[in-house]
């Protein structure tokens, strides 16, 4: 699909083990590129098997003859195969020992190189196999971790935002070549209502982005998880709060220590959804400049977060407005529970101490993550990367109305085309490339 010709480094057999390093039941070496023949020949001192099925070989080191191991083998001829071109699956006992002396012999054969980070799969892109959202796609079917994550990944493997966004383009390059027509053909027979409706259709295209674009970022907070963060005063118990809703067993994904020590990140599954809770630790009055630094982090990080846990410490007789980045749309939580004389005032009463409501408080912030990523039935922005190519195509064709010169029209149409064209990668393929992979592990 998309015809590029071939670099001299796109010519080398590229493998890579496929499973994660280290110990396991099975592991699998990928090889792909022109000599995974030649590969499998000298492997297996045996004949090529036939393509898609599975057969027993005993595997040896091509310079020493020794015995690797016996594992299962799976040949896919090009073009019907993941990258596109010709691949070899080696399903091997997963032993550290193993999978070193199978990388070995294969670095020996001449052509072959151990594959770069998302090499596999770039190589399908350029190959046509996938389009760039399908591929970002894997990297975060990959990467999921909560059941929402991984559905949005499955829909987005399946085509559903390439469908949307290349039909928009097909769409727009209709029109386009109307308007593009009646300038070199002006006087000959253009239907006269054609360069009208090429308008009109470029109308509704804006209006279908704009929509899209109108989703409550609830794609992004689904991939990238909600961003919540924890604000109050110092001492109310946010960190202790933060740890309590960390610790319990269900709800943890990973605990990531913060790039600063201002703000303490802990990732959590709630409910299905990604969440990130953010401790802004920094958020006092100070006059200390590496203190008034971290709060200024900490306010950002506050100000940018989709919710908010404004915590109020709830022996003391103390109000929430006054807190530096408190709103109204905070979630209230009295701490210290455990020692609070009467628990009256409006808001959700906890303890981080003994876990007293902490599972209200899980329950409210799973419904509060369901609300934000629920509603819309079509297809679902995921990336920031897509809302600002889509938001510049929605520019561009702001500017077509029926009074603009048709020239002028032809190049705002031109670039907004440019700009959907780079979602899904049929322009400017080589730079997006480099940016889109580089995030990618080897072996995928
Ligand atoms: P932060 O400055 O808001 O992060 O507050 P910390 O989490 O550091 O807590 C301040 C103090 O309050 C610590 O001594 C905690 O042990 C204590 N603390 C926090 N939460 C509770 C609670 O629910 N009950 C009780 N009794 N003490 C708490």
């Amino acid at each position: 699909m998309h015809g590029k010709a071939v670099a001299p480094a796109e010519c080398d057999t590229i493998f890579a083990l496929a499973t994660a390093p280290g110990r396991s039941g099975v592991a699998l070496v990928r090889v792909s590129g022109p000599q995974t023949e030649v590969g499998i020949r000298r492997l297996t001192r045996g004949e090529v098997p036939l393509e898609r099925k599975a057969v027993i070989r005993t595997l040896f080191d091509p310079s020493t003859y020794d015995r690797i191991d016996t594992g299962i083998i799976l040949f896919f001829r090009g073009p019907h195969s993941y990258t596109g071109e010709n691949i070899v699956e080696f399903q091997m006992h997963g032993g550290r020992a193993v999978q070193a002396a199978m990388l070995s012999a294969l670095a020996k054969l001449p052509g072959f190189r151990p594959a770069e980070a998302g090499e596999f799969t770039r190589r399908a892109v350029e190959n046509g196999r996938l389009d760039l959202t399908q591929a970002e796609a894997i990297a975060d079917l990959v990467a999921a971790e909560t059941d929402a994550q991984r559905r949005l990944a499955l829909r987005q493997h399946d085509g559903e935002l390439s469908g949307l966004y290349e039909g928009w383009r097909s769409r727009l390059i209709r029109a386009a070549a109307w308007i593009e027509a009646s300038i070199d053909f002006a006087d000959e027979d253009i239907p006269e209502d054609a360069v009208a409706k090429s308008r009109q259709e470029i109308g509704e295209v804006r209006a279908e982005i704009i929509a899209h674009l109108n989703d409550g970022r609830r794609g992004e907070i689904l991939r990238d998880g909600l961003q919540i963060a924890v604000i109050g005063s110092p001492n109310v118990g946010k960190s202790s709060l933060v740890n309590a809703l960390a610790r319990r067993d269900v709800a943890i994904v990973s605990e990531q220590p913060g790039t600063t020590r201002d703000v303490i990140e802990v990732h959590l599954d709630l409910g299905g959804y990604a969440v990130i809770l953010a401790d802004t630790a920094g958020l006092r009055q100070s006059s200390d400049g590496v203190e008034q630094e971290g709060m200024r982090r900490a306010r950002a990080r506050a100000e940018s977060a989709d919710l908010r846990i404004l915590v109020l410490d709830g022996t003391a007789g103390e109000e929430g407005s006054g807190i530096p980045g408190s709103r109204g749309d905070d979630i209230v939580v009295w701490n210290k529970a455990d020692l609070a004389a009467s628990k009256t005032k409006p808001g959700l009463w906890v303890s981080a101490k003994t876990g007293e409501g902490l599972a209200d408080l899980v329950e409210l912030l799973s419904k509060e993550a369901a609300k934000r990523v629920s509603g819309g039935e079509g297809p679902i922005l995921t990336r920031a990367r897509y809302r600002y190519a889509l938001e510049e195509a929605a520019e561009s064709l702001g500017f077509v109305p029926p009074t603009v010169q048709p020239e002028l029209s032809a190049e705002h149409v031109r670039r907004a085309l440019r700009a959907i064209g780079r979602i899904t990668g049929r322009v400017d393929l080589d730079e997006l490339l480099d940016v889109v992979f580089r995030d990618f592990c080897i072996g995928k």
